[in-house]
């Protein structure tokens, strides 16, 4: 088969930097260079053996450019570059994931040219690499870039269907006193509309309800919970819109423990002294298989429950339907702290 390839579109001083850092990170996608030209974008977003993209800023229209790749082509794997002018870190931070978001871009890549600030921001709203050392921040981008660009992700195809309530009797009371305890003490935040995390519960081996992509968990009495059923770990459908990006991980969780069936996820940072054992999140995107068996792997048993905390990113707390929700809570109060965020910067 033929190889895949990388790309590096645009022309800045970091152009041969980058092809240099992709060549020497991995010998099997081919590296090219292009120069931007409005044509070049459609034809590489659709030839069938493009892997991972950088487009680097200063071409026209970046954003909507940045946007097109990855609309009909998420299997390919797009770098986002940001650049600022003077502005605090958490203002670099807030632009760079804004245009991540927007352009359903893999990482962000952002420099600002007063304060010589680099970050790499990532989707699960976090930053890596914080550092005035360009070059260093370079080769975590492209090094990042390989690592997360070989994960396997689960497409969802929705049908017609309605949400479930949240107040539904197929909902455990549990999950639903744990998570309204959760929303309660600010661990959902907004960010352009939306609030990252997840939680669900597995209602059969084949039926799972999860929570909604792209929604505010803080509107759950209004929007409810989307019904996933699966007949295999590539095939999933969903009734009525896309659950969380984290259905994936929640499935492969559930199958390996048995034991557990419902699943509480949240961006908040671990309380000093915490117990809770940490894996690290930086080589794998949210939601990807490997994200999941990361998380599988990493549980830990802590009285009726089991958690884990995915570094820079947040816990994942498992449980059956049975336990007393008082304890969820006891516990993600010694662990957590639920008005903070992960990522450096509270929003
Ligand atoms: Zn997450």
């Amino acid at each position: 088969m033929a190889d895949k390839k990388t790309y590096i579109i645009g022309n800045s001083n970091r152009t041969a930097c980058l092809e240099q850092l992709c060549r020497a990170e991995s010998d099997k996608l081919e590296v090219i260079r292009e120069d931007y030209a409005a044509e070049n974008i459609p034809t590489i977003k659709n030839a069938y053996d493009t892997k991972i993209i950088f487009l680097l800023d200063g071409i026209p229209d970046y954003q909507a450019n940045l946007s097109t790749i990855r609309e009909q082509r998420k299997d390919i794997f797009v770098i986002g570059f940001d650049t600022t002018q003077n502005v605090s870190a958490p203002q670099q931070y807030i632009r760079g994931l804004q245009l991540l978001k927007r352009a359903s871009a893999n990482l962000v890549f952002s420099h600002d040219q007063e304060t010589g600030t680099n970050m790499i921001i990532a989707p699960e709203e976090t930053t890596y690499h914080v550092t005035n050392d360009e070059q260093e921040a370079l080769r975590n981008v492209v090094e990042m870039a390989y690592l997360r660009s070989h994960l396997t992700f689960t497409r969802s195809t929705v049908v017609a269907g309605q949400p479930v309530d949240w107040n539904s009797p197929l909902v455990p009371q549990s999950l639903r006193t744990v998570v309204d305890y959760c929303r309660a003490q600010g661990a959902y935040k907004v960010f352009n509309g939306a609030t990252t995390g997840h939680f669900a519960v597995k209602l059969d081996n084949q039926t799972f309800l999860t929570s909604r992509r792209k929604t505010d968990f803080n509107q759950l009495d209004q929007i409810g919970l989307v019904k996933v059923t699966t007949d295999g770990p590539d095939a999933v459908i969903a009734y009525g819109s896309k659950p969380s990006v984290g259905g994936q991980s929640q499935r492969i969780v559930f199958q390996q423990h048995p034991e557990y069936d419902s699943i509480v996820h949240f961006h908040c940072p671990k309380k000093e002294g915490s117990a809770v054992p940490t894996v690290s999140q930086r080589e794998y995107e949210c939601g990807s298989h490997e994200c999941g068996k990361n998380t599988s792997r990493g549980l830990y048993q802590f009285g009726n429950l089991s958690a884990v905390y995915l570094e820079n990113h947040g816990p994942n707390i498992v449980f059956n339907r049975t336990i007393n929700p008082q304890e969820v809570i006891k516990f993600i109060d010694q662990n957590f702290d639920l008005s903070k965020k992960t990522g450096g910067y509270v929003l």
